[in-house]
């Protein structure tokens, strides 16, 4: 492990906290020492009050930051003497704890500090940081791995066994550090969770990190247990409705609907069939602040009932012995070790998901080092526990809002590149979706960088392109929950005498037969649905008021439309809704240009203003009116209704 301190870079971050958060970041930039608000830092300056009064003020890390992204405001001021003092009592609660720690804070509206502060408070150093370095799990999860850490670090390190964060811990370290500190001490490691380092300045506190964690890396490497690899894992076939099938399972047994995201890199599906697999896989997490996002163990293959039954028989194993009644949580697994789709990672947003992503990918190089050290040796599961039925995660449980609406769910647009389509990806992104866009344009893959949305080029109308398409989502997401049937095109306006053979199929080929084949292709997956599928066809106007000249199009969505009215009778079996829209004069979307508008105004004698709300209403329709009806579609307003056509059109005499 190299530092990747740069002076010219340094010197970007100004003010008193510039060199806590310069180095906190490349702390975070490193994966294998922090992941996902795994590790955290403080700074100790003196200050003067509102008096002139000298006051010494801990700024340490807040709850909610990361350590690659922290600004001056992820740093919480908190009353360094007062903190310090707290771990010298006999004992305090955790939600004392937090108490004296909010109340103490010397910035209202600053995060909640980590709940490792009073740690930082009694290092008496400048400077401390602290991570979760891969390395160090390693060494210190293996047989005799405190020997092995003591024999790594000799005197530069304080060596203290596994409590949990919180007051416990502090009041150890505030008792063991001075004991056996010495004048080469320069860390602390506590057993099977971290590292500490501190000194006068950012960078020797930093330098400090990358030289302990280095030396865990060598021995590591001298006893051949750096680089380990995986036996080839062999091809594999993506099977999506069997995907489908297990988020489902998964999803039953949370209660909820879940995201799973199947990942068959080398890494993951390699461990995945590694022939000690359901040993090695099943001692426990990496570090024990894991289990909140992961759960302690994940499951080996699809027994969805077998995995709920064991987490639960691991709650009441574990709930007896708590001082305090706990609440189980749900019994659906996080994390699925399968021979086929490598890891499945489940959560309620894409978010979550690629967390437990990331934190697995770590966990396998730990677990792997330590096997190669003489057997990866985790946590017993009653610490394991003790983390994820903490009262603090408990409240923070029984404090949690409502989810949106669409929590958990997977939508999938067509035509999402501009306009209507667009606007639908929108209108489910704001419900909590995630989202899979399908366009022809290529576009459709940078609309927005978001981990709960996913855009794939390609062309509707070719069903071995669509069918990577789907496959690509449901790896992805995990299934297809809601359609928006919107693709479609409105070829140049022609009498029926003058209609190109091309210009006919085209206009069927796109918003008739690709239709079907998308419906075709994710019919099987709506099935699977946990809340049921529900289908929106984005119609047109022209089903029950076709215009002249254009027979191509009104014919297309005509039949489109009874397509979906026979989809609604063969589906509602399978608890699919489908309804229709049929919307009227969008103007907001790339067909109609100011100079197209401008034009068809005039044909008719208004101005654009007045062409615009050329209806009953007198009401400008915009792409958001029918992408939101859309989405309410899908929702609980609608979840009796099927086979429903809803003119989006201001009012139109013809339709009425
Ligand atoms: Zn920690």
């Amino acid at each position: 492990m190299k530092s990747l301190w740069s002076d010219a870079e340094a010197a970007q971050f100004a003010g008193p906290l510039g060199p806590r958060v310069y180095t906190s970041r490349l702390l975070g930039r490193d994966k294998s020492l922090v992941l996902h608000g795994g590790g955290n830092t403080s700074v100790k300056i003196a200050e003067k009050n509102l008096f002139g009064e000298d006051e010494q003020v801990l700024y340490v890390k807040g709850s909610g930051w990361d350590l690659e992204t922290i600004e001056p405001a992820g740093f919480t001021p908190v009353r360094l003497d007062y903190v310090r003092r707290l771990a010298s009592l006999p004992a305090l609660s955790d939600p004392q704890m937090v108490n004296e720690l909010a109340t103490h804070t010397l910035r209202a509206g600053a995060p909640a500090p980590s709940v490792e502060t009073l740690l930082h408070a009694i290092l008496p150093h400048p400077y401390v940081d602290h991570t979760h370095a891969d390395a160090v799990l390693s060494v210190s999860n293996s047989p005799d791995g405190e020997k092995r850490i003591r024999d790594i670090y000799g005197d530069k390190a304080v060596v203290i066994p596994y409590i949990m964060a919180g007051f416990d811990l502090a009041a150890c370290c505030a008792r063991e550090f001075p004991k056996q500190r010495t004048k080469n001490t320069v860390g602390m490691v506590l057993l099977s969770h971290g590292v500490f380092t501190f000194g006068a300045g950012a960078r020797e506190s930093y330098e400090l990190m990358i030289e302990l964690v280095s030396l865990a890396e060598k021995y590591l490497a001298a006893k051949k247990a750096w680089s380990i690899g995986l036996p080839p894992a062999g091809a594999v076939s993506f099977d999506r409705e069997a995907a489908a099938k297990l988020r489902h399972d998964a999803s039953k047994a949370a209660g909820f609907p879940l995201l799973c995201r199947c990942n068959d890199g080398e890494r993951f599906l390699g461990f995945a069939r590694h022939p000690d697999v359901a040993r090695i896989s099943q001692g426990g997490p990496a570090t024990p602040d894991h289990v909140i996002r992961t759960k302690p163990l994940p499951m080996i293959g699809r027994d969805v009932p077998g995995f709920s039954s064991a987490y639960k028989n691991y709650f009441e194993r574990n709930a007896k012995k708590a001082k305090e009644p706990k609440t189980i949580l749900d019994t659906a697994p996080r994390m699925a070790l399968d021979r086929d789709f490598g890891l499945a990672a489940f959560g309620r947003t894409a978010k979550d998901v690629g967390i437990v992503e990331d934190l697995y990918e770590h966990t396998i190089d730990v677990i792997l080092r330590a096997e190669a050290l003489g057997g990866w040796k985790a946590l017993e599961e009653r610490h394991t526990f003790d983390i994820e039925y903490w009262d603090l995660e408990q409240a923070k449980l029984k404090k949690a809002g409502s989810p949106p609406a669409f929590a958990g769910e997977v939508a999938l647009v067509t035509g999402a590149a501009s306009g209507i389509g667009k606007a639908c990806a929108e209108a489910f992104l704001r419900r909590g979706a995630a989202v899979v866009g399908l366009d022809r344009n290529p576009a459709v893959e940078t609309l927005w960088k978001r981990p709960d949305y996913l855009g794939i080029a390609c062309d509707l109308a070719i069903q071995k392109e669509l069918s990577v398409a789907i496959d690509k989502a449901v790896k992805h997401f995990g299934g297809v929950d809601m359609a928006v049937l919107n693709a479609g095109i409105f070829p140049a306006t022609q009498a029926i005498k003058d209609i190109t053979a091309e210009a006919w199929q085209s206009s069927l080929q796109i918003n008739l037969s690709a239709n079907l084949l998308v419906m075709q292709a994710c019919h099987g997956l709506l099935k699977l649905a946990p809340r049921g599928g529900r289908v929106v066809v984005i119609g047109s106007k022209n089903v029950p008021a076709p215009g002249p000249g254009a027979a191509a199009y009104s014919a297309s969505k005509a039949a489109l439309n009874q397509l979906a009215r026979v989809a609604a009778l063969e589906w509602a079996k399978d608890g699919i809704r489908i309804n229709s829209l049929h919307p009227n004069a969008v103007y907001d979307t790339a067909l109609w240009t100011d100079e197209v508008l401008a034009s068809r105004a005039k044909a008719y004698n208004l101005t654009v203003e007045q062409y615009k709300k050329n209806n009953l209403l007198k009401t400008e329709v915009g792409s958001k009116d029918v992408a939101e009806l859309a989405a309410e579609m899908c929702g609980p307003l609608f979840a009796k209704t099927t086979a429903a056509q809803v003119p989006v059109d201001g009012g139109n005499e013809r339709v009425v």
